[in-house]
C-alpha cells in the first residue's frame, strides 16, 4: 500500500525537517528553495507565479517526503504549482500528436519500460531483459513514455487519448518493470491488479545480482521511486545491504542522498557536489547505480568502476 500523502501546505508546520535531506537547501542553503520556505509562503498568499524560482529549483528527487512529519504531498505541490504556472506562462505541453505503434494485443506476463537513452546500449538492454526474464518472456514497451514523464514533472495535462494509448498494452500484463521514477509512481495510481516494480527493485530482488554485490561496492539508489514507495522499499534495500555488505546512498534517516543526473535547473556542479556528499567518508572500490544517468557523474569524480546495477552479471 502506497502511503498516503494528501496533505496540502496549510498542515505545514514549519518544522524544516524537509531541509535535512533536500539537495536544493543543501546546495544553496536558500530557504525559499524548500517545501518549507513554498508552504509557508503560501500559507501567506504567495502564488505559482511568486513562486516561480523556487518551482524550478525543485528536482523533484521526493527525498523530502517521508521526512516531512505532516505527511504533505511536497512532490504534487510543486508539480501542481508548476501546472498553474505552464498555464500563465502558455508553456507547450510535451505531446506531438502522432501516437507511438502499438505493441500488439496480447501482452507478455511482463513488460518493460526501459529509458529512452537505453537504446543507445542495446548489450545492457538485453542483458537486462535476459536477467529479468529467467523463464518468463519479458517484452519491451515500444513506448518509454517520456512525454508523459515531461508532463508528469511540469504538472501538464496528459490527453486523454494519448494516456490510454500508454497504458492499454500495460493493462493486460502481470507485471511492469519501468526505468524511469515518475512514471513508477503514476502507474501504481493508475494501473490496478498489474504488479509494478521500479527497474532497480526488480534487478536488485534478483538472487544472481544480489550475489555480484560485495562489501566493496557503493550502490546507488534511484531517488524518485524510492521515496514515492519509502516505506516498502526500505525494507527491500535492507535486505540487499545485509545480505551483500555493500554501502548505500542513504543518509541517517534513510532517505537516499540523490545526485539529481537530471536535475534541469541545476548545472554539473551542483550534481557533482550531491556525488562527493554521497561519497564523503567512503572508500568504495566500485560503484553500482541504478540510475543509467548517475554513471557519467560518478565517472567525472570517483576514480573507481562505475556500472549499472544491469551489467553486474
Ligand atoms: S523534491 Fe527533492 S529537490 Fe524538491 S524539495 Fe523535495 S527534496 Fe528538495
Ligand atoms: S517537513 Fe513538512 S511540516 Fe516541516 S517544514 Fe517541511 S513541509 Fe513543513
Amino acid at each position: 500500500m502506497m502511503p498516503l500523502r494528501s496533505r496540502t501546505y496549510t498542515a505545514c508546520s514549519g518544522c524544516s525537517l524537509c531541509l535535512l535531506s533536500c539537495p536544493v537547501w543543501r546546495n544553496t542553503h536558500d530557504i525559499r528553495l524548500t517545501p518549507h520556505g513554498r508552504a509557508k509562503a503560501m500559507q501567506h498568499g504567495a502564488t505559482a507565479i511568486d513562486l516561480a524560482e523556487s518551482l524550478d529549483s525543485c528536482t523533484l528527487c521526493g527525498a523530502c517526503e517521508p521526512a516531512c512529519p505532516e505527511s504533505i504531498d511536497l512532490v504534487g505541490m510543486v508539480t501542481g504549482l508548476r501546472g498553474e504556472l505552464a498555464l500563465q506562462r502558455e508553456a507547450t505541453p510535451p505531446f506531438d500528436g502522432v501516437l507511438p505503434a502499438p505493441t500488439g494485443n496480447i501482452s507478455p506476463p511482463t513488460m518493460l519500460i526501459a529509458e529512452q537513452s537505453m537504446s543507445d546500449n542495446p548489450g545492457l538492454l538485453r542483458s537486462i531483459i535476459e536477467q529479468l526474464g529467467g523463464d518468463v518472456a519479458v517484452s519491451v514497451s515500444s513506448d518509454s513514455g517520456t512525454d508523459i514523464s515531461i508532463a508528469l514533472s511540469d504538472g501538464l495535462p496528459i490527453p486523454a487519448e494519448r494516456l490510454e494509448h500508454f497504458l492499454a498494452p500495460l493493462r493486460t500484463t502481470l507485471r511492469v518493470i519501468v526505468a524511469d521514477g515518475r512514471l513508477f509512481y503514476a502507474l501504481k495510481n493508475w494501473l490496478h491488479g498489474v504488479t509494478i516494480a521500479s527497474l532497480g527493485e526488480a534487478l536488485s530482488a534478483l538472487p544472481q545480482v544480489r550475489s555480484k554485490l560485495s562489501d566493496g561496492d557503493l550502490y546507488v539508489i534511484e531517488s524518485v521511486a524510492f521515496h514515492r514507495d519509502h516505506e516498502r522499499l526500505i525494507s527491500h534495500y535492507d535486505s540487499l545491504r545485509l545480505a551483500s555488505g555493500c554501502s548505500m546512498n542513504l543518509d541517517l534517516q534513510r532517505m537516499a542522498v540523490p545526485t539529481t543526473a537530471s536535475a534541469r535547473a541545476h548545472g554539473r556542479e551542483f550534481v557533482e557536489e550531491q556525488v562527493r556528499w554521497i561519497l564523503q567518508g567512503r572508500a568504495p572500490t566500485r560503484i553500482v547505480v541504478e540510475d543509467l544517468a548517475d554513471i557519467p557523474a560518478f565517472q567525472r569524480v570517483a576514480d573507481v568502476p562505475v556500472i549499472h546495477v544491469g551489467a553486474l552479471l
